[in-house]
């Protein structure tokens, strides 16, 4: 029988450990280590170490790839007092991790020390219980959706795309939806805009639309605009918002969008729909392609079918819809490889994904610009007058 103390003194014989000094040299350097948190819930909630992933000892094995990839990373582990990081130091060294320490005195030994700490935001129980199957993935987790909930999306348009979107990023808790549509309820949109009802007609749709958000998901702000974006008010309202998904039917809104999210700096989901062939991309302002990088002008009036004219299966806006909230999400936690500079084509009839790569044009008319010299132009006007015609495919044409 080996005692505890002796296996302890055991296991910290073969790990590295380092002082509460050495790791704050270490965590204000050029190179910071990975700083792990292992101890359980109810202590971290009391404080932690500001910058500190925190992964209770009993998830360790199974996050900790995901938290630190890279096996070559330097990490420190920290616990309350410098005994269970010890335990989890040498695990981390049996996963291949080669460069581990403990952080010897633990949490205490750092509050002792004077050394900054913070008590952590946390979810209610009852958002715990809501977000659970958010919080189980770990590329989301807990800090995930508290970010989500501190998050602001704004959706241009409360009809065919902005109905599963608005529905998703709600029911994910991005905390603030923002949803601009100047329109009312009409029989004839019910076929896809599935925020709305029935009993709903003549309504105006940002009042379907919080109507339907709101008993979905209580923890949501939303933000109704019943207006038309216009150049006067386009920077007023998008400022602030950290995405837009824009579910838009018309040309003169999604260029003046468009200008005016370079301005802002917000990228804009895109999403369009035509029939039975659908297409969503990402413009993230000078990262990659804007709208105009891949048509400058809008086509004139008489070469743009609307909706009306146009015909769409129900459930193609349920599809490109949904994809764009996916972006969204991806945006907002900072996940994955969104679809920037990439343009995804979905046919519904033949139920094919297509993916075409767009470059950024060097000499695009607004995007090459500096902000401060973009001017926004309201097309509704421009189009009346005789221009310039630019073909554009039809799947460009409407949402
Ligand atoms: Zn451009």
């Amino acid at each position: 029988m080996v005692s505890h103390r002796d296996h302890l003194a055991a296991v910290k014989s073969e790990i590295n450990e380092v002082t509460v000094a050495e790791t704050a040299e270490l965590l204000s350097g050029a190179n910071p280590p990975a700083l792990i948190d292992v101890r359980e819930r109810d202590e971290y909630e009391q404080g932690f170490i500001p910058g500190s992933l925190f992964i209770p000892r009993g998830n360790l094995e199974s996050r900790i790839e995901v938290a630190v990839p890279n096996h070559d990373q330097q990490v420190v582990i920290y616990c309350a007092s410098g005994n269970r990081s010890a335990y989890a130091a040498k695990t981390l060294g049996e996963l291949g991790y080669s460069h581990v320490s403990s952080m010897s005195g633990g949490f205490s030994g750092w509050k002792q020390a004077g050394r900054e700490w913070q008590t952590p935001r946390a979810l209610t129980k009852e958002q715990l219980d809501r977000y659970s199957r958010h919080v189980l993935v770990p590329e989301v987790g807990e800090a995930g959706q508290l970010k989500l909930l501190d998050s602001k999306v704004l959706l241009i348009g409360a009809g065919g795309l902005g109905s599963p979107a608005a529905l998703y990023l709600t029911a994910a808790g991005v905390g603030t939806i923002g949803i601009i549509d100047a329109d009312v309820v009409d029989r004839s949109n019910l076929q896809r805009q599935i925020l709305h009802t029935d009993d709903r007609i003549g309504m105006p749709k940002v009042e379907s639309a919080e109507l339907t958000l709101k008993a979905l998901n209580p923890d949501v702000k939303v933000v109704a605009y019943t207006e038309r974006l216009e150049s006067s008010n386009v920077l007023d309202i998008i400022t602030g918002y950290d995405v837009i998904v824009d579910g838009t039917d018309n040309f003169p809104t999604r260029y003046l969008l468009n200008d005016a999210s370079l301005v802002a700096g917000i990228p804009v989901v895109h999403g369009s729909i035509y029939q039975f062939e659908g297409s969503v991309t990402v413009y993230k302002p000078h990262e990659g392609p804007c709208y105009r990088c891949q048509y400058p002008e809008p086509p004139p009036p008489e070469l743009a079918p609307s909706c009306a004219e146009g015909g769409v299966l129900g459930v193609l806006p349920g599809v490109v819809g949904t994809l764009q909230a996916t972006e969204a999400v991806k945006l907002l936690l900072g996940i994955g490889d969104p679809l920037i500079g990439r343009q995804l084509r979905y046919d519904a009839l033949t139920m094919e994904f297509v993916e075409l790569k767009m470059k950024r044009d060097p000499d695009c008319p607004v995007c090459s610009k500096d902000p401060s010299e973009i001017e926004f132009i309201d097309y509704e006007q421009f189009c009346a007058m005789p221009s310039r015609a630019v073909a554009t495919p039809a799947q460009e044409a409407v949402a």
